[in-house]
């Protein structure tokens, strides 16, 4: 087989079979097949796409290029979620204690933030003592006694993926449907769960930019899922602005206490308590989603989903008097206001700029090297149809950086105001089953 015939084949539109993605996709990752060619190869793709079957068998090569996570010795099914990306999305952090409260494991393992998105274990070690490495008997031991346990992903997790990952990046091949449907859930399946919870991310900061594009996407991974014996669903959720009002590490971990303390916006609360429900209901705690989403919003009201959240930062090693007094978590030492100098209405956000804006303050990464600051972040003030008077604050910047010019100068441009009143934004678009 020679890696020139099969760009050729695609180039034409041909379908590929498993044994020649598998030889494309395996030599690449062992170096027998240059970046040059893989470059060629993802581009065809990019324009020539997949069909289901090539992409369940470019998903099963992502798995099978490194280790797969064996989660045999936890009881009962084990339910995983997985968003597409966004900003200000902290719902990993609020869903893992809700389902774990209702008997579910989840054995969560969750990436860093690149770019303009954050990432899970950033967010949690930037509370005192949190561990976010556990030996494998810790990890299994903390599933099967608490229900939930969250990691980062093992270095050696489809090694594929993060491979090709890093070229389509630099090859604007990143915004294909399989290739985003395969990278997404080739990292699921390795990590050994039964069944999924999607959240594709529909808006301004997403990839997804049409709900036409993020339905095909949803119903992709889905069909991948349940091709590989995996129950799995995705709800399409809006991110046409930050979820919630916090951006950054620890201020959003603050906000993610205070959803399960039932005091959180109201966007981020229901797209939380609907994975929450669908996991729950995927592992089998209830019949029906409704039934699932009213427990779910009682165990947030009766106090026992931030107790759940305590528990999990104590078992890993976190200080859990974070969760009643947050103002241990990092401050920064310079608090800046952004003032309106138009009056109207936010009408919408240039998302991913508000997450460039928490990059630039130090929250994020511009390189997988950077350093992060666990306390810089934004605080948004007035979201999507808030009316807005000159010199209200828009959101207030956190940063021990002594320079922040740039992130000022981006943060205002994500705000757009106008005249009229938008549109109350949906929180949920659609449900892909
Ligand atoms: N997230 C991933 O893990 N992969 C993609 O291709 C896009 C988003």
């Amino acid at each position: 087989m020679r890696v020139v015939d099969l760009i050729e084949k695609k180039k034409h539109g041909e379908v590929l079979t498993a044994e020649e993605i598998d030889f494309i996709i395996q030599g690449y990752t062992n170096g027998t097949v240059p970046d040059y060619q893989m470059s060629a190869f993802l581009m065809t793709v990019y324009f020539e796409g997949m069909n289901n079957e090539e992409t369940a068998n470019l998903t099963t090569s992502f798995v099978d290029s490194g280790d797969k996570v064996d989660l045999s010795a936890i009881k009962g099914i084990k339910v995983d979620k997985h968003s597409t990306g966004g900003v200000g999305d902290k719902i990993s952090l609020i869903v893992v204690p809700l389902v774990a409260s209702v008997g579910i494991p989840v054995a969560k393992m969750s990436g860093r933030g690149l770019g303009h998105t954050g990432g899970t274990i950033d967010k949690l070690e930037s509370i005192p003592g949190f561990k976010v490495e556990l030996s494998n008997e810790e990890f299994i031991n903390n599933v099967n006694t608490y229900k939930m346990a969250i990691v980062g992903q093992s270095a050696n997790l489809t090694p594929a993926d993060k491979k090709i990952y890093a070229l389509r990046d630099v090859t604007a091949t990143v915004d294909s449907i399989p290739l985003i449907a395969s990278s997404i859930m080739g990292k699921k399946i390795a990590s050994g769960a039964d069944a999924i919870v999607l959240d594709v991310k529909l808006g301004s900061g997403a990839f997804m930019k049409s709900l036409e594009e993020a339905k095909k996407l949803a119903r992709t991974m889905v069909d991948i899922g349940k091709s590989l014996n995996r129950d799995t669903i995705a709800v399409i959720t809006n991110m046409n602005q930050p979820l919630g009002y916090e951006v950054g590490n620890a201020n959003e971990i603050k906000e993610a206490i205070e959803v399960l303390k039932g005091n959180g916006a109201e966007d981020e609360t229901t797209v939380a308590l609907t994975i929450a429900s669908y996991m729950s209901v995927l592992g089998g705690a209830f019949k029906d989603f409704d039934g699932a989403y009213e427990h779910m919003t009682e165990l947030i009201h009766s106090g026992k989903a931030v107790a759940k959240l305590k528990e999990l930062i104590e078992i890993q090693g976190g200080d859990p008097e974070v969760v009643d007094n947050p103002e241990l978590l990092p401050q920064a030492k310079n608090h800046i206001e952004v003032k309106s100098i138009k009056s109207g209405y936010v009408t919408s956000f240039d998302t991913e700029d508000i997450g460039i804006t928490a990059m630039l303050l130090g929250a994020g990464r511009m390189t997988k090297e950077d350093k992060i600051d666990y306390a810089a972040g934004i605080t948004l003030k007035k979201k999507i149809g808030d009316p807005v008077e000159v010199d209200d604050v828009l959101c207030i910047l956190h940063t021990n950086n002594e320079n922040w010019d740039d992130a000022y100068e981006k943060v205002i441009g994500a705000f757009h105001i106008g005249k009229d009143k938008p549109e109350k934004e949906k929180y949920i678009y659609e449900i892909v089953k």
